[in-house]
């Protein structure tokens, strides 16, 4: 079964590759349809232009811990690219795996009925499919579940990130969860 969504020319579709359930389904339906809608708006596409964050760093003066801000404009660990590169780069559906530009992000998915033991979603570089486990789609919201598809989707495009103390602010993180919030 593929259940697909299209606005101003970017198509996101998902094919599930094994047995989901009605009501998971229908999650899915309107977590595409959420997505599609989200990504396109302008309002998201200030998100990822002004995206910037603040992180507190301190220096030894003596005995003295001293603390101060500094602001970072753009996701940490961003490859050298733009926030604009970025947006446009997931936009072009160019996955590593299958790189010609069509517009259209294919999600292959498969629902994990195993404990999920904290994760949400999974997916390995050598192969298309993201798995998603079946807690989630139980447990969450349809607009989480956009979030967390799109998150797997960056890596699928090339994004990735490590588990330090920034990883909120890598591309996955700070898009997936960015579109949440819409
Ligand atoms: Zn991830």
């Amino acid at each position: 079964m593929i259940i697909a969504d299209e606005k101003l020319g970017f198509k996101v579709t998902v094919e599930l590759l094994n047995q989901f359930t009605e009501r998971e389904i229908e999650k899915i339906k309107n977590a595409v349809s959420f997505l599609v809608k989200t990504y396109t708006s302008n309002k998201f596409l200030m998100y990822v232009l002004n995206y910037k964050y603040v992180v507190t760093k301190y220096r030894w003066e003596g005995l003295r811990k001293v603390y101060w801000k500094e602001v970072f404009y753009g996701f940490w660990e961003s490859e050298g690219q733009t926030q604009l590169e970025i947006y446009n780069n997931i936009l072009s559906g160019r996955e590593e795996l299958s790189p010609e530009l069509d517009n259209e992000a294919d999600i292959f998915l498969k629902v994990d009925r195993t404990y999920n033991a904290g994760s949400l979603a999974y997916t390995y570089k050598s192969n298309k499919t993201i798995y998603i486990y079946e807690y989630t789609l139980k447990n969450k919201t349809s607009n989480f579940i956009a979030g967390t598809l799109l998150h797997e989707y960056c890596h699928k495009v090339g994004y990735g990130h490590n588990s330090g103390k920034r990883k909120r602010h890598t591309v996955p993180y700070a898009i997936g969860d960015g579109l949440r919030k819409f």
